[in-house]
């Protein structure tokens, strides 16, 4: 197998296998590097442009816990008044702080296919409506009401009106205790959040889509007819660039691409951002399977059911890695065997913990004021009853 081929097949495998959309955009950006052979500090840049979940949660560490907490009520507040208030002919759109009122939107149905509705044109103007009048004309905004209690879709009016007051009072002590710039900014970090998280399901989906294609390719060794993962290749114009290297021949670039990737549209959101990666995904499994011998190589781990690239071709290459050659040997052996490997596992970490513990009882003792050297005596002599 060339070389460009093994790194494209690594990327896409890493990337199937990386179990958290964080594991997978870390490893899928320094794969990526490798494999276009992208500027050296590719990965650190991409990073900034591409957050993981964990990056941002971090972030919460230096922001008012108190009002994030706030924040994360509401919105929780907010989904639920949206579930609850349904109605063929009554669109729930939300709340104004400012004005104090809940936004509803009066609809005409267009027509009905099969037992659902088809088109809801707005009629009028949006109704603007306080706490108060919501609550005395409650049963014209939900139809929830109407279904049986225990089925699926049926709505208790008090409920609904305790959320409404709940959701409500959150508001106003949030504009009681916080002032309106404080809360702009968190609303905005807030929103990026919410944001972000979006763009990590995608990564999920391009993730479960790129599983499900190696799967089949490794059942079938041949791919079908339809696989949108491999014909989004023929649109990828940024990546397939061509230009005229020193040596004056033809090669492949990937400098557009490249700054494609990194540059930043303010208007962008964060899943338009990362629905860019795809690209790179779809661009390595062509170039992988490109060269129908690379096929062969892609094999499934007899132990965590994952598509590898083996490095040889050998009938017998069944485990993507000794960690799982080894667990999958383990799982084979005798119960008592079993029990045993458990037994020396839960002794080893017991050993581990003690350790520590004792780590920790000489730096407590050190930052009671003794010695280092004191405090190991001490320790040591004291040891047996520990
Ligand atoms: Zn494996």
């Amino acid at each position: 197998m060339k070389e460009k081929d093994k790194l494209y097949g690594k990327l896409i495998t890493n990337f199937a296998k990386a179990s958290s959309s964080d594991e997978a955009l870390l490893g899928l950006l320094e794969d990526v590097q490798q494999a276009l052979s992208f500027s050296p500090d590719f990965a650190d840049k991409a990073n900034q442009i591409f957050p993981t979940i964990e990056y941002y949660q971090s972030q919460f560490s230096t922001w008012d816990k108190e009002l994030i907490v706030h924040l994360f009520l509401e919105k929780e507040y907010l989904s639920a008044l949206e579930r609850k208030f349904w109605h063929p002919t009554m669109k729930f759109y939300g709340y104004i702080d400012i004005t104090k009122v809940f936004l509803f939107q009066e609809t005409k149905t267009e027509g009905i296919i099969n037992g659902s509705l088809i088109l809801n044109t707005p009629i009028g103007e949006c109704l603007e409506l306080s706490v108060d009048e919501v609550r005395k004309r409650i049963k014209s905004l939900t139809l929830g009401w109407s279904v049986p209690r225990g089925d699926v879709g049926h709505v208790d009016i008090l409920d609904l009106v305790e959320d409404l007051d709940d959701f409500v009072q959150l508001k106003e002590e949030k504009k009681k205790r916080y002032s309106s710039d404080i809360i702009e900014e968190y609303e905005k970090k807030f929103e990026s959040y919410e944001e972000l998280k979006s763009a990590h399901s995608l990564l999920d989906e391009i993730q479960k889509s790129t599983i499900e294609l190696l799967d089949r390719i490794c059942e079938n060794k041949s791919i079908s007819k339809d696989e949108p993962l491999i014909y989004d290749y023929n649109e990828l114009g940024a990546i397939n660039r061509v230009g005229v290297s020193k040596d004056g021949t033809l090669e492949k670039s990937f400098r557009d691409y490249e700054s494609a990737l990194l540059s930043i549209d303010e208007k962008e959101s964060f899943p338009e951002r990362f629905n860019k990666l795809k690209g790179v995904i779809s661009y390595s499994l062509v170039e992988f399977l490109l060269n129908s011998v690379n096929v062969n190589y892609l094999k499934k781990c007899h132990d965590c059911k994952y598509c590898f690239i083996a490095k040889i071709l050998r009938k017998d290459n069944r485990f993507c890695s000794t960690e799982c050659k080894n667990h999958f040997h383990n799982v084979q052996k005798s119960p008592k065997e079993n029990k045993d490997a458990v037994e020396a596992f839960r002794n080893k970490k017991k050993e581990t913990l003690k350790l520590k513990e004792y780590e920790n009882r000489i730096q407590h003792m050190v930052e009671q004021g003794w010695t280092e050297k004191k405090a190991k005596e001490m320790l040591n002599n004291l040891k047996d009853d520990l």
